[in-house]
């Protein structure tokens, strides 16, 4: 299987405080990971060195051919990252004074080039594809919590990414909109994309992810097939924390 992104004895300080302490892993191409682990232990951290908006201080990164190890990117290839790595956050991060239609056009027109007709019908295809086609004028604050993601979602999506990174997708929503991001999500795995899931879903890490990795204070303490780690725990902490969970 071909990685899409692979990490030997990853390490990131800030000043002092060691949060990730050499963390060995692979994400296959294709495939869902799901990160999971309690608060502080670097989960957001690990995900943010992947797209570079964090770099690393030790061991080595490579993501989609990317060599993330050296301090120096030059802008070419940061610029081919974040156009290569989409990332949705917890807070959805949309521009509150552009309607979604000009959220979803104006990466593809700034930084692909593409043109306001293309990148309108780009904006279309991908607001059809999260059930939003009729939200297009609409502005944020007009949206539901879940609205706003699923358009958070088609906004990384016009950007064409190779592996998209999630960092708690749901854990600002009202518990009754998770469902119609969680479907978006599983929907798009279904379609081949290669993600990275940052999540407290279990239900979701259980049936939609491929890989599983617990980290636990900035160590992996167990990784492997996500069904398998996240009913069957080897280790007493990954136990904990799941029976802490249900
Ligand atoms: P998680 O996402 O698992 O909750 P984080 O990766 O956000 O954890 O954080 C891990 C640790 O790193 C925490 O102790 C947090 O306070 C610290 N941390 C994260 N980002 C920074 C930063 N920019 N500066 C200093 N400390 C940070
Ligand atoms: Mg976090």
């Amino acid at each position: 299987m071909e990685k899409a992104i692979a990490f030997q004895n990853l390490e990131k300080s800030f000043g002092s405080l060691k949060v990730l302490q050499g963390v060995t892993g692979e994400i296959d191409k294709g495939e869902v990971t799901a990160i999971i682990g309690s608060s502080g232990c670097g989960k957001s951290t690990l995900l943010r060195c992947f797209n570079r908006l964090e770099a690393i201080n030790g061991g080595s990164l490579t993501v989609n051919n990317i060599d993330l190890s050296r301090p120096n990117l030059n802008y070419k290839q940061l610029r081919q990252l974040r156009t290569q790595v989409g990332m949705v956050f917890q807070q959805f991060n949309l521009f509150p004074h552009l309607s979604v239609l000009e959220n979803l056009t104006l990466a593809p027109r700034q930084v692909l080039g593409k043109t306001q007709k293309e990148s309108a019908q780009l904006a279309g295809t991908y607001l059809d594809k999260v059930g939003l086609f009729d939200k297009a004028s609409a502005y944020p604050e007009q949206l539901s919590g879940g609205q706003k993601q699923r358009v958070a979602i088609a906004r990384s999506l016009c950007m064409n990414p190779q592996i998209m990174l999630f960092d708690e997708p749901t854990s600002a929503l009202d518990p009754e909109l998770v469902g119609e991001v969680l479907q978006v999500m599983q929907q798009l795995a279904a379609d081949g994309m290669t993600m990275v899931v940052v999540t407290h879903e279990m239900q979701f890490a259980r049936e939609v992810a491929n890989r599983a990795i617990f980290l636990n204070k900035g160590k992996i303490e167990e990784q492997g097939n996500a069904r398998e780690i996240l009913t069957n725990p080897e280790s007493d902490r990954l136990r904990t924390f799941l029976s802490r969970l249900n």
